[in-house]
């Protein structure tokens, strides 16, 4: 037996809300052939499994019993446009890497932490593009019956900050690669504001994959807060969707709320601006707090405890519903 199994591991540097939860055993695995040993190994004992890539979009509601499989392979290969990457490569690592060859396709997408393998499970997305558009297929292994499953485009039914990953196939897969089809020719995705007021200060021609990640990185940067300073998982809310009668009602009852228009017609409104409305930057429960620099973050101050956490999301979500009468859905994943 190759593993090195170790017991009773606080987490607080393994998730970047840094809560004190302790996995009962933990594991780090660095091949595909330890992840079907560590599966082999916690079945053996009737242990319930967990995977931890790199701990950005989770909040442990407490102590976790059983086995925590924590995903560490590496590898990154470039076949002319098509890329295939690792679970446990770091995502920000791979999209400086694919940008370096000379392929577009990742540079909005900068700076986003955590690991390839959780990429698809919440379709991550920023400025204006999702992973789902550059995804070819998805590799995985099936936590029951080890058996290998290659997912396509389709069969992931990504939609927007969710995939299979988090509803039919939920806790069920443990993805070892995602491959993606990128492209040599760079076609700018600029629509974001933020990006569009870059633009307008470029001459067009001169545009490259490179400047739009660094101008991504610049502007992340400046809005949110960095997790390796204040614990935070990012968004902790998403955006809801509403229809275009609900949208005209809302903005004629609370002028200044802001929203965008989606293909289908419907409406993204702006969580942040639902939550900022409230005046709750700086809103407090225990060690929690919505963040002063971005009303969508929730940050640890230091010793928040994951009831913090969730009761500070539970004031959130019940202030947002009794002045809106909308219901804020919760983006990270919640290990019970
Ligand atoms: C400051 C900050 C900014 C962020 N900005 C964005 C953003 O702009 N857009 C965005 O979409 N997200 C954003 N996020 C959220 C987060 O970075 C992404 O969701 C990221 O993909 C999570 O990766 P991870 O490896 O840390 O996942 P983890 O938190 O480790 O895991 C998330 C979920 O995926 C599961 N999982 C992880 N790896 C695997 C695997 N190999 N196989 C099966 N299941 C697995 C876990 O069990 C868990 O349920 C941000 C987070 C932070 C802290």
């Amino acid at each position: 037996m190759t593993l090195n199994i170790q017991s009773q591991v606080l987490l607080a540097t393994r998730n970047t809300l840094r809560l004190p939860t302790r996995a009962e055993y933990l594991v780090d695995v660095d091949s595909d052939a330890e992840i079907l040993e560590a599966l082999r190994y916690a079945r053996q004992r009737r242990w319930p499994v967990t995977v931890l890539g790199g701990g950005s979009n989770t909040v442990f509601a407490q102590d976790l019993v059983g086995l925590v499989i924590c995903i560490r392979t590496r590898g990154i290969e470039l076949i002319d446009e098509r890329v295939i990457a690792a679970a446990g490569e770091s995502w920000d690592h791979l999209v400086r890497h694919t940008i370096e060859a000379g392929l577009s396709g990742l540079e909005n997408l900068t700076l986003i932490p955590g690991l390839v393998g959780a990429a698809p499970i919440q379709n991550i997305g920023a400025y204006g593009v999702e992973l789902a558009g550059v995804v070819e297929a998805v590799h995985a292994i099936d936590i029951a019956t080890e058996e290998t499953l290659v997912l396509s485009n389709l069969d992931c039914q990504f939609g927007y900050r969710d995939s299979i990953f988090k509803r039919a196939l939920h806790q069920r897969v443990i993805i070892t690669q995602v491959c993606l089809r990128l492209n040599h020719s760079f076609v700018p995705q600029l629509d974001y504001l933020d990006l569009q007021r870059w633009r307008a200060l470029q001459s067009p021609e001169n545009v490259t994959a490179k400047q739009v990640s660094a101008v991504v990185a610049d502007i992340r940067r400046k809005k949110l807060p960095d997790p390796a300073i204040v614990g935070n998982v990012g968004s902790f809310f998403k955006n809801p969707q509403i229809d275009a009668d609900a949208w005209r009602q809302l903005q004629q009852d609370f002028p200044g709320l802001t929203g965008r228009e989606q293909v289908d017609g419907s409406w993204k409104l702006s969580a942040a601006w639902l939550i900022d409305s409230l005046g709750l930057k700086g809103f407090k429960v225990g060690d929690a707090a919505v963040s002063d620099q971005h009303a969508l973050v929730l940050i640890n101050k230091g010793k928040a405890t994951s009831q913090d956490v969730l009761a500070l999301a539970r004031q959130v979500q019940q202030q947002v519903m009794s002045r809106f009468n909308l219901q804020l859905e919760i983006e990270p994943v919640i290990i019970p």
